[in-house]
C-alpha cells in the first residue's frame, strides 16, 4: 500500500500547476517512499486540464480526474478521496497558499492522532478574507457545537479510515474535522504556513461564502446533535 495520497481540488489554476507539482515531489520526495498526487480537475475552462495531462506524461506518481463540468469544491474532494490509495490522505488547495512541506509536519501526528487539521497562524489573505474567516469560524463553532480554530484550513492531513468515513454534501469540505470527530475519529491541531495567492483568483466571494457557509453549519450542527452513539454491552 502506498504511505499517503495527496489530493488537490483545480478549479482554474493553470498558471499554478507546474509550481504545484515540483513544490509537492520536492518537499515529499526525500521523506516519502511511496505517495501519489491525485488532481482533480474540476472542469476548468482555462487549459488546467490539458496542462495537468501533460504534466502527469511525465510523472508516473500524478494521477489526474477530469470532471465533465464544474461540480464544486466539496465533489472534487470527495472524488479524488474516492480514488486515494494511501494509508495517509493530505488534503490540499491548488494554489499553493500552503506549503507541502507542512504534510511532512503533520505526518507524526498520525501515531497519535485520525486528522490532523492545520491552523494559518500568519494568514497572508486580504484584511476582508481575514477577518471574514475569523467571524465565520466563530460562528460556526457557536452553531455545530464544536471548536475547530481554522476549519476550512486546506492543509489537513488524515487516516484513510477517515476519508472512507465521509459522507459528503456539497460545502461539507469546510466541515471535515468535526465530521470526522463525529464518526469517532481523534482530530489535532497543528500550526501551519501560508503566503499569498500569486496566480489566478480566489473562486469565492465573502458574502456567498458566509451565507452559504452559515447554512451548512446550521446543518452540520444539527447533524451532531443527531449522530447516534451506542454500545454493545459486553462489546
Ligand atoms: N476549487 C475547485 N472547485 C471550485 C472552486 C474551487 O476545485 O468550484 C479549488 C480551487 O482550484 C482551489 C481550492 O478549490 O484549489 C480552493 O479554492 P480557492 O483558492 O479559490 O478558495 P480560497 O482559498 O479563496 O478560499
Ligand atoms: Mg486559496
Amino acid at each position: 500500500m502506498k504511505e499517503l495520497s495527496v489530493v488537490v481540488p483545480i478549479y482554474n489554476e493553470r498558471d499554478d500547476l507546474t509550481r504545484l507539482i515540483f513544490a509537492i515531489t520536492g518537499a515529499l520526495d526525500p521523506h516519502v517512499e511511496e505517495y501519489e498526487i491525485v488532481l482533480v480537475n474540476d472542469g476548468s475552462t482555462d487549459g488546467s486540464g490539458a496542462q495537468l495531462d501533460k504534466l502527469a506524461e511525465s510523472d508516473a506518481k500524478l494521477r489526474v480526474l477530469h470532471f465533465e463540468r464544474n461540480c464544486g469544491q466539496t465533489a472534487a474532494i470527495a472524488a479524488g478521496l474516492k480514488v486515494a490509495e494511501g494509508r495517509y490522505v493530505a488534503l490540499m488547495d491548488g494554489d499553493l497558499q500552503t506549503f507541502p512541506e507542512d504534510i511532512v509536519k503533520l505526518l507524526p501526528y498520525m501515531a497519535e492522532y485520525d486528522f490532523a487539521n492545520g491552523t494559518r497562524v500568519d494568514r497572508r489573505d486580504t484584511l476582508v478574507k481575514k477577518v471574514s474567516s475569523k467571524v465565520g469560524n466563530g460562528v460556526r463553532n457557536k452553531i455545530t457545537g464544536d471548536q475547530i480554530q481554522d476549519t476550512g484550513c486546506p492543509m489537513k492531513l488524515f487516516k484513510r479510515e477517515v476519508a472512507q468515513s465521509f459522507n459528503l454534501y456539497e460545502g461539507f469540505h469546510r466541515f471535515l474535522p468535526t465530521l470526522a470527530r463525529m464518526n469517532g475519529f481523534s482530530v489535532i491541531e497543528v500550526p501551519v504556513g501560508h503566503r499569498e495567492r500569486t496566480a489566478g483568483k480566489s473562486k469565492y466571494g465573502v458574502l456567498n461564502r458566509a451565507f452559504v457557509g452559515l447554512m451548512d453549519a446550521i446543518v452540520i450542527g444539527w447533524l451532531r446533535k443527531r449522530t447516534i452513539r451506542y454500545q454493545i454491552r459486553g462489546d
